[in-house]
C-alpha cells in the first residue's frame, strides 16, 4: 500500500531530478524551444515540494495541491499540461488515506487522458505524451499481468525512455518545437525527456518504500 508519504517522495524525487538534469534540459529546449524548460521544471518541482513540506493530507489532495502549485509557478506550457495531470491524478486517488497499485495505474492513466485533453497531442508529435503513453501503457499492462510493483514501474521507465529517444528523428507537431518545422529534427524533446526522469523518481520512491 501507498500514502501519502508516497507522494511527498515522489515530488522530492522529481524536484531533485530536474534539478540535476536542469542543465540538460536547458540545452534541450534551447535546440528546438526558448532554453527555458529546466528553469520551468526546476521552479515548478521546488514550489511543489515547499508547499507539500507544509500539508498534512490524503496522497489524493497531496497530488492535487503539487498540481495547483505548478500551474501557479510555471509560465511556460509544462506548467498547465503537468499541473492538469497532477490534479487530475490527484482527484483519481480520491479521498482515502492509502492507494494499491491498481488505483495508482488508474491516477497515471488520468494524468494522461488530461495531457492530452489540454495539449492535443497525439503519439509522435514530439511531445512529452510519446515518454508519458508508453510509460503508462506499459505499467497498466504489467500489473494487469500481476507483476510486482517494483518491476513494472522499471519496465514503465524504460519504456518513456524509449520513447524519449523515438522523439529525436521526429518533426514537431505541437508546442514552441513545431514552429521549426523541419529544422526540429535530429533533436531529443525535452518534455519527453523530463516526462522520463519523472517516471524514473516514481520508480525509486516505490523501491525505497519496499
Ligand atoms: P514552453 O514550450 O512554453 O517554453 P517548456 O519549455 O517548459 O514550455 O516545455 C516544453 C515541452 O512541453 C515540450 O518539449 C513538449 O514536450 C511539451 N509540450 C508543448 N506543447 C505540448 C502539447 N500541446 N502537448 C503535450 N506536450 C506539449
Ligand atoms: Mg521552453
Amino acid at each position: 500500500m501507498m500514502d501519502a508519504a508516497t507522494i511527498t517522495t515522489w515530488m522530492n524525487e522529481i524536484a531533485g531530478a530536474v534539478r540535476a538534469e536542469r542543465d540538460y534540459l536547458i540545452q534541450l529546449d534551447a535546440a528546438i524551444g526558448d532554453g527555458d524548460h529546466g528553469i520551468n521544471m526546476t521552479r515548478g518541482f521546488d514550489a511543489v515540494v515547499r508547499a507539500l513540506a507544509q500539508e498534512d493530507d490524503t496522497p489524493g489532495k497531496l497530488l492535487t495541491l503539487a498540481g495547483k502549485t505548478l500551474v501557479s509557478s510555471v509560465g511556460g506550457a509544462s506548467g498547465p499540461l503537468w499541473g492538469s495531470a497532477l490534479r487530475r491524478g490527484g482527484r483519481a486517488l480520491g479521498d482515502a488515506p492509502t492507494f494499491d497499485d491498481e488505483k495508482l495505474v488508474e491516477a497515471l492513466e488520468a494524468a494522461l487522458a488530461s495531457v492530452v485533453d489540454l495539449g492535443a497531442a497525439v503519439l509522435g508529435d514530439k511531445t512529452m505524451v510519446d515518454a508519458m503513453d508508453p510509460a503508462v501503457a506499459t505499467l497498466r499492462r504489467e500489473v494487469d499481468a500481476g507483476t510486482v510493483l517494483p518491476v513494472a514501474l522499471r519496465r514503465a521507465a524504460e519504456a518513456a525512455e524509449v520513447g524519449m529517444r523515438a522523439t529525436i528523428p521526429l518533426q514537431a507537431r505541437k508546442g514552441r518545437a513545431s514552429y521549426l518545422g523541419e529544422r526540429s529534427i535530429g533533436h531529443q524533446d525535452p518534455g519527453a525527456t523530463s516526462t522520463a526522469l519523472i517516471v524514473r523518481a516514481l520508480e525509486r520512491t516505490v523501491a525505497g518504500s519496499q
